[in-house]
């Protein structure tokens, strides 16, 4: 079959309200075997509805295979490599799940007293302290429930600090390659961006740094290493810099992939961070799935952590052992409901003691493996404009394939016709056409060896015949989108007539 006929009959997907069919169920409950009430009475008027939701309406098949349709559609982890650059798209071994989906920590309720929650508060304590124990941190706090939440809280905690000290300071400095969540966390929380450059090697430029730096440096958001894959080989001297200010240095710890087991930002002099759980610590991520960025701080600023902390009685004094600290007269008070998204802790819990610090470290280990020889194989083929070691990941340019009127787009476009899911492109800001490769540590050589053939079959193509790479994908179910028209013009809505 030709790749055009192959595309024509593609099977588009209904919405599954256009499938939907009146008096069609799924479910039926069974008959009231209790009194009827009357909603009105229990809840008052303005809590219930008058008009039933137009729900779609199917049996339980036809939501079980609509849903399957649509799943085998799309590219994910489970079906194939994703080496989308920072955002460490490893398989999550399903023991986690199974985890996870035990009912006494799906069924717990939110608002159950401590008395009655005290398994879960033992795992969150005790991830808590794990963490810790990774990163080098003194005390952690699991609240914020995603990265960029994690940067937030800890740009709160930078500023109560410098305002404990008369003068919260106005500016916060952040490289050039740095993930864009950092200039909008440290704006959010009422700073200005100094950007600084990276010198040629992709490092922070330390002569411009100490340039920079003045009394109202409040801090550094450093990400080591950092996007580029480039480890700051200069960083104890950058944390010198800053602390000579008396501003303070904050680790971007979203991949800690490079490091685990290895380095710890507390040793190197990191005064806070955060962590990903859902990139490093086993939880499916993408698609807007519930994550968790916890954050770490070293003693002397646990004192602003975000309340409630999860503390530990170990003489048990009112009968608990462990308990939600609302005594912190110095937190920057609560971020997030509740206390974050416990089953995502539980998932990281369950990955830490399966793989213990021995475990963890070989992870890191074949990270860097992974992505060095992926980076030796492919070198010859796209231009590396960083050159040396890489640490879990590096950066690509589609600069020579640009000569053919091939971009990094079209490149990550045509990966799709190969069972390949896109590295992450034009980013990071700094490297033009930029492919950025994170192959992970779970990959097998068989399928990092299928993806350098395919990337040297793309490199083929963009010279012999461009217009193929150019016009991709053609095997996937819809073709290329208009990516402007999807985001100027977004139309998602499903209207009944
Ligand atoms: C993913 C990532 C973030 C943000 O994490 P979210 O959970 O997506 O908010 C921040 N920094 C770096 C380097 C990242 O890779």
């Amino acid at each position: 079959m030709s790749e055009t006929t192959r595309k024509q009959e593609a099977v588009v997907e209904p919405t599954i309200f256009e499938l939907s069919s009146p008096g069609r169920r799924g479910y039926r409950f069974p008959p009231l075997d209790v009194p009827e009430i009357d909603p009105v009475e229990v809840f008052g008027e303005s809590q219930v509805r008058s008009v039933e939701p137009a729900f779609p309406e199917l049996t339980e098949p036809e939501v079980v295979r609509h849903f399957t349709r649509l799943a085998e559609m799309n590219h994910h982890v489970d079906r194939g490599f994703y080496p989308l650059g920072s955002c460490t798209m490893k398989y999550n071994p399903k023991v986690n799940e199974d985890v996870a989906g035990l009912p006494g920590f799906t069924r717990l309720h939110p608002e159950v007293d401590e008395v009655h929650s005290q398994g879960a508060l033992a795992l969150m304590h005790g991830l808590a302290r794990h963490l810790a124990a990774i990163s080098g941190m003194d005390e952690v706090s699991l609240q914020p429930p995603a990265g960029a939440s994690g940067e937030l809280a800890g740009m709160l905690i930078v500023r109560a600090y410098h305002t404990d000290r008369g003068n919260p300071r106005s500016k916060v400095i952040v490289p050039d390659s740095a993930h864009g969540t950092n200039p909008a966390s440290l704006t959010l929380a009422g700073y200005e961006a100094q950007e600084i450059k990276s010198d040629s090697s992709g490092r922070v430029d330390v002569d411009e740094l100490r340039r920079l730096v003045d009394s109202e440096t409040a801090a550094i958001m450093i990400t080591n290493p950092n996007t580029l894959g480039v480890f700051e080989s200069r960083i104890s001297e950058i944390v010198e810099i800053v602390h000579g200010v008396g501003g303070l240095v904050y680790m971007d710890g979203a991949n800690l992939n490079a490091l685990m087991g290895i380095v710890r930002p507390g040793d190197i002099g990191f005064d806070l961070m955060h962590f990903n759980l859902h990139k490093t610590f086993s939880s499916p991520h993408g698609g807007g799935g519930p994550g968790s960025g916890p954050i770490g701080v070293t003693s002397e600023l646990a004192d602003y952590l975000p309340y409630p902390v999860i503390s530990r009685d170990e003489a048990k004094s009112r009968g608990i052992e462990y308990y939600f600290d609302y005594e912190r007269p110095r937190s920057i008070g609560k971020v997030h409901g509740v206390y974050g998204n416990f089953l995502v802790m539980v998932k990281a819990y369950s990955y830490i003691l399966t793989l213990g610090p021995v475990g963890l470290r070989r992870v890191a280990e074949n990270a860097l493996l992974n992505a060095n020889y992926l980076q030796r194989k492919l070198e010859a083929y796209y231009e590396l404009p960083y050159k040396g070691y890489c640490q879990h990941e590096f950066v690509l340019s589609a600069s020579r394939q640009k000569e053919h009127g091939v971009r990094a787009l079209d490149v990550a476009k045509r990966l799709l016709d190969f069972g390949v899911h896109s590295p992450t492109i034009y980013f990071p800001l700094i490297v033009g056409e930029a492919l950025m490769i994170e192959p992970t540590e779970t990959e097998s050589k068989r399928s990092l060896d299928h993806f350098v053939s395919v990337m040297i079959e793309i490199a083929r193509e963009s010279e012999s015949d461009p217009d193929v790479v150019r016009g991709a994908p053609s095997r996937t179910p819809v073709g290329r989108l208009d990516e402007v028209r999807a985001s100027k013009d977004l139309d998602v809505s499903w209207r009944q007539d």
